[in-house]
């Protein structure tokens, strides 16, 4: 990985424990029982691809191009989720395939089609320009989507679940227009966070500790050489200085003294602050390379909370929409280097790396990637970014499959329990590949995702991509 990039999707968290959860903060008052009501039906489709993420981008691409009349329902208003709007992307749509063994002649199918496009046919595989990709993400995205035939609903949450005894045939969404119903023939949960499964009513995990959220943003006109050599220049800090940093409510970064000490003294400004009692919230720095340069940030927000608790994850936002403009003034103020510095973009979604995902039919463990194992209805492969098992652990059909509920599957960060990094933005799109092309068999044959033909799936992602035939997938 290129020194610039943002430590690999580790959970970073020097946050002591805290209690709570946004939920904590609101009093439920009452119940009230909601008036039943007619809901229109816009559209049915084969396939609705829940989230636009990359892991439902791919999945709808993979879809559509299949045979399958299909709908992406995405909340914001561009595509690519964590690697779009959260603008938490750059070089590292690549990380891991700078593991030699991973993909020796670079990631294939759809995902290396995406892949290329995005990063504009550069050679790169691990470089980084946060900025710039990120806007080709959602571009690229769209391109594809309507290259293949896929529809796009765009700014509308998925709300709820048509239910049709256990299988979900199709979902209701909130947008502008008020309440709206789409029917489907087969759901593919890609929000990242399990929502569709969870109001199917299949069971879900919650992600047991930190789910390690946060905002990017960059400041512009810094001058990080300058800022480096004062840093150099700065030599030990005092006992008195480390003491204070050891008073904080969680580590203060070295790189912020002794300005952080200073600022909180002048200005009253704390550079790692509480979000009510259940969180942390502080701010990391690192160098962009891309042109024009731009000092690429990002807060972290660590404790007791979970990114599928609405209410929490507002009061979050809340604290990190002030914290940020204050930040970038604690620079421009205090910090050699940034005296001409501004705040030039934030991202308008904070992203997390936990939440909530399905219990699939079967749940791959850390002790399945230390042993590499192998399933009878691998679909890709998962390589660890950091730690290289030889050939990689197997990703079986059955993690992309829900208990308990029909007409559904789930692709990406959903379908990802937390324990091995599989959330990791190449793997989610291969599972989404996969998801993709198994939702149109499923239409296609007139069965449910569990009764798919496997080896038929096999053959169409050998042929999509003929290095997974060669590697035995
Ligand atoms: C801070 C951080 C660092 C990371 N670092 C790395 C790294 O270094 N390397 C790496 O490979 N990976 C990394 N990852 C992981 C990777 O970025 C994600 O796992 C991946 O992008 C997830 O893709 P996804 O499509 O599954 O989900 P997401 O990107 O979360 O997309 C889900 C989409 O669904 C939409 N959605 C959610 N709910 C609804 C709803 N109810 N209705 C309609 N739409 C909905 C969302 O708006 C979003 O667009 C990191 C992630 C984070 C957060």
């Amino acid at each position: 990985m290129s020194k610039d990039a943002p430590a690999a999707d580790e959970v970073a968290s020097g946050a002591p424990p805290l209690s709570g959860s946004g939920a904590d903060l609101w009093n439920v008052t009452g119940t009230v029982e909601r008036p039943s009501q007619q809901i229109p039906v816009i559209a049915d489709v084969d396939v609705l691809v829940a989230g636009g993420g990359v892991g439902g981008i791919i999945a709808a691409v993979a879809a559509a191009r299949y045979g399958a009349r299909t709908l992406v329902v995405e909340t914001h208003s561009s595509l690519g989720g964590n690697m779009g709007p959260a603008m938490f992307v750059g070089g590292t749509l690549h990380l891991a395939l700078h593991n030699p063994e991973a993909f020796p002649n670079g990631l294939g199918g759809i995902p290396g089609e995406f892949n290329r496009r995005v990063v504009d046919g550069e050679a790169r595989n691990v470089g980084s320009d946060y900025f710039r990709d990120h806007h080709s993400v959602s571009y690229t995205a769209l391109k594809m989507l309507t290259e293949a035939g896929a529809d796009v609903l765009l700014s509308s949450v998925v709300s709820g679940v048509i239910m049709e005894g256990r299988r979900a045939a199709g979902v209701f969404v909130e947008n502008k227009s008020g309440t709206l119903a789409l029917r489907s023939k087969v759901i593919i949960d890609c929000t990242g966070t399990a929502d569709v499964a969870a109001r199917a009513g299949a069971p879900v995990t919650e992600m047991p500790s930190n789910p390690s959220a946060g905002t990017f943003f960059a400041i512009a006109n810094a001058d990080w050489d300058a800022y480096q050599r004062a840093l150099a220049d700065r030599g030990d800090l005092s006992p008195d200085d480390q003491a204070w940093m050891q008073a904080q409510v969680c580590p203060v970064s070295d790189g912020f003294m002794p300005w952080a000490r200073t600022a909180c003294e002048l200005d009253g400004f704390k550079i790692v602050q509480t979000v009510d009692d259940f969180a942390t919230l502080e701010a990391t720095l690192m160098l962009s390379r891309g042109e024009p340069p731009l000092v690429y940030a990002r807060t972290r927000v660590n404790g007791n909370y979970n990114p599928g608790d609405g209410l929490a994850m507002s009061r979050i936002a809340q604290h990190e929409r002030t914290y940020i403009p204050e930040f970038a003034a604690f620079l421009r103020r205090h910090v050699p280097g940034f005296e001409r510095a501004q705040l030039h973009v934030v991202a308008p979604l904070t992203c997390a790396r936990g939440g909530k995902s399905i219990e699939s039919v079967y749940v791959v463990t850390h002790d399945d990637v230390a042993r590499s194992a192998r399933f009878h209805d691998v679909v890709c492969i998962y390589y660890d970014d950091k730690q290289y098992y030889p050939g990689g652990c197997d990703l079986p059909y059955r993690m992309l499959l829900p208990q308990g509920v029909d007409g559904l599957l789930a692709a990406g960060k959903s379908a990802v329990r937390r324990g091995p990094q599989i959330r990791q933005r190449h793997t989610v799109q291969l599972m989404g590949q996969a998801a993709g092309v198994a939702a149109a068999l499923a239409v296609k044959h007139g069965v449910q995702p569990r009764d798919v033909d496997v080896a038929e799936l096999q053959r169409i992602l050998h042929a999509l991509d003929p290095e997974l035939e060669r590697r035995g997938v």
